[in-house]
């Protein structure tokens, strides 16, 4: 059977690729499906994950969704939310909602987002980081005997200290009830608490709380470098040709929204479908504008 396949050549093929990967995860295996495979794939999880959705947040006791967690968020046992049970044929009645982690033997009975103090991890009380800790349910430190469980006392830019959090699950429904944001409905996976651009800033600092924001003309504009999204650098290999390559496009627009197009690791989630969405309108507009306003030549070949 055919499998799908990457043309290096295609944006298209790529924008195509990454739709896979936040379609599916990694349900298939770390194998791509057939066309075929991802049809039946899509038509059995879509609607089951477009009704059962569960939203994560870390939550101040001011009622703040201090973080919103994405698929990339990690958890304390130090894997990722999408490596974790994230979607549900029927949700569970009892509360809270468990989202166990599905790597093999790791002891992660349920998500839990630990802060950063900046891009620093923080520590317990016990002077450990929480990776230092078992990941099972009593957080327990494995490098000292002191410790009984992890705590911190760092405070969150709510003002309220960390350990005042709690990692919560929840229905649409149940957000609705607490007039928190939802977001559109989404076809991808483990997208967590993300409802749209704006929920990949901290919570104090999110102004709007539909939380559908647009990203700003000078975060569109920057330019692509070498600490970008994963697969820009996984396909990049080992020379730093893409930069280059990107250099030597026509040098208008063009190459400025194909560079902006595959940007950034924090910001990989529904941010990136989002940015996507306002550069392909942006463009629509120009192609509308005028005959050669947009004339992108391929920057992959
Ligand atoms: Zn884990
Ligand atoms: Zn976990
Ligand atoms: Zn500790
Ligand atoms: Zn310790
Ligand atoms: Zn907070």
């Amino acid at each position: 059977m055919e499998r799908l396949t990457l043309q290096p050549g295609a944006a298209a093929a790529i924008d195509e690729y990454l739709e896979y990967r936040r379609i599916v995860g990694e349900d298939d295996g770390g194998k791509l499906f057939t066309p075929e495979e991802y049809e039946e794939y899509k038509n059995k999880v879509l609607p089951i994950r477009l009704q059962n959705r569960l939203y994560v947040s870390w939550r101040s006791p001011t009622g703040m969704d201090c973080k919103l967690v994405g698929p990339e968020t990690p958890c304390f046992c130090t894997h990722r939310y999408k490596q974790h049970k994230t979607d549900f044929e029927v949700i569970p009645k009892e509360r809270p909602i468990y989202v166990p982690c599905r790597v093999s033997r790791c002891p992660c009975r349920s998500y839990h987002f630990v802060p950063l103090n900046g891009t620093q991890p923080i520590r317990c009380r016990c002077k450990h980081f929480a990776e230092q800790h078992s990941a099972a349910p009593d957080f327990s430190c494995n490098s000292c005997s002191k410790c009984s469980g992890f705590h911190s006392g760092f405070t969150c830019g709510c003002g309220q200290p960390a350990y005042t959090h709690e990692t919560v699950v929840e229905t649409k429904e149940e957000r609705l009830a607490q007039g928190k944001p939802v977001g559109k409905d989404v076809p991808f996976a483990a997208m967590g608490g993300l409802t749209g651009f704006s929920s990949l800033a901290e919570g104090y600092m999110r102004l709007d709380d539909s939380g559908i924001g647009s990203p700003s003309a000078q975060l569109l504009e920057s330019p692509v470098t070498n600490t970008d999204h994963p697969f820009l650098r996984a396909l990049q290999g080992p020379s730093s040709s893409m930069q280059t390559n990107f250099q030597i496009t026509d040098g208008g627009a063009s190459s400025a929204m194909q560079a902006s197009s595959l940007k950034r690791p924090e910001e990989d989630d529904m941010a990136y479908f989002e940015r996507q969405y306002q550069e392909r309108l942006k463009k629509e507009k120009a192609a509308k504008r005028g005959k050669n306003a947009v004339q992108s030549k391929n920057p992959w070949q």
